[in-house]
């Protein structure tokens, strides 16, 4: 049986505070020897010297660093350089994304969609870079159809990406089936599930809303419940993420991505419930 792939995401920290939480974050999750951390790119560029920053701390900690890469509002020139760095600094994964549009940005640049960007890192680089891509069990919320967002993420595919991480979901069918039409269609990559555990729920529900991601019903009601009692909302929220976990290990899931929201806490609490330490 193919080994787990287990992750953990991180966004790259603005001020001196947040690069030292960070650090404390990163010393707690390497304890867990996960297959690699990835840190976030905000589309546009914007944060460019801190997502670079923060991958070189990690290669030099010695763990798997695996960059994100967002090519919206980029050109080739740009992405060039900054996968040439990575490549001399021995990073050997990037999670190649399309972003989303800045607002009062129009102009694209020169990629338009994801598939793009992972032709363009294959065409220059080789083998050089394992390309992980984004899927979404639930689909993208700018997709036509569904039908239309596979026939797109099969692209990525065809493109050269050799494993994809969802978006978050907090209904295991979704995952499932998602993953049972990629098999029909021929789609045999990795797809790991990406995991976001549940910590405040006014934040989540304003993200779930734009990213297109589904709050089950009875969730949402019980954590509209909670009101202001955070203890009961992470208390609540780790059974349910640990459950969910555990249905898409025990189904088959090739691993899971954490989103840490650059915390330890949650994501450490359900790694140890599952046993996976
Ligand atoms: C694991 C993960 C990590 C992420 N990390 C970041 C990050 O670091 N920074 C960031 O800014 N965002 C990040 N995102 C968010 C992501 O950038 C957005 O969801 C974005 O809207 C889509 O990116 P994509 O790479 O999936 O785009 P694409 O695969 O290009 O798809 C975007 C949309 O266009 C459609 N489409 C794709 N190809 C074509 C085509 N050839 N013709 C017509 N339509 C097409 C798709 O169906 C979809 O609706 C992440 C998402 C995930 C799941």
């Amino acid at each position: 049986m193919p080994t787990k792939t287990f992750s953990f995401e991180f966004f790259p920290p603005q001020t001196p505070e947040g690069i030292e939480r960070l650090r404390a974050t990163r010393r707690q999750l390497a304890q867990l020897k996960p297959t690699f951390f990835s840190v976030t790119f905000g589309a546009g560029g914007s944060t460019r010297d801190r997502t670079i920053g923060t991958i070189l701390e990690i290669c030099a900690e010695g763990q798997q660093a695996a960059p994100h890469l967002s090519c919206i509002a980029s050109s080739k020139t740009v992405a060039r350089e900054m996968l040439e760095r990575y490549h001399a600094s021995g990073v050997k994964r990037v999670v190649a994304l399309r972003g989303d549009l800045p607002s009062g940005l129009v102009d694209p640049g020169e990629f338009r969609y994801a598939n793009e960007l992972v032709a363009f890192i294959r065409g220059e680089f080789g083998d050089a870079f394992h390309i992980e891509v984004a899927a979404y069990p639930e689909y993208h919320p700018q997709a036509r159809t569904a039908q239309d967002d596979l026939a797109n993420f099969k692209r990525k595919v065809e493109a050269g990406a050799d494993s994809a991480i969802t978006q978050y979901f907090y209904n295991a069918d979704a995952y499932f089936a998602f993953v049972d039409e990629c098999q029909a269609q021929g789609i045999d990559i990795p797809i790991v599930p990406g995991i976001m555990p549940i910590n405040k729920f006014s934040q989540l529900a304003r993200f779930s809303d734009s990213c297109g991601a589904e709050i089950p019903r009875w969730i949402r009601r019980k954590l509209e419940g909670f009101g202001d009692d955070t203890a009961s909302i992470r208390s609540f929220g780790l059974d349910v993420v640990t459950q969910l976990c555990d249905q898409l290990i025990r189904g088959g899931a090739p691993g899971l991505h954490f989103y840490t929201l650059n915390q330890a806490g949650p994501a450490s609490v359900i790694w140890q419930r599952l046993g996976l330490s």
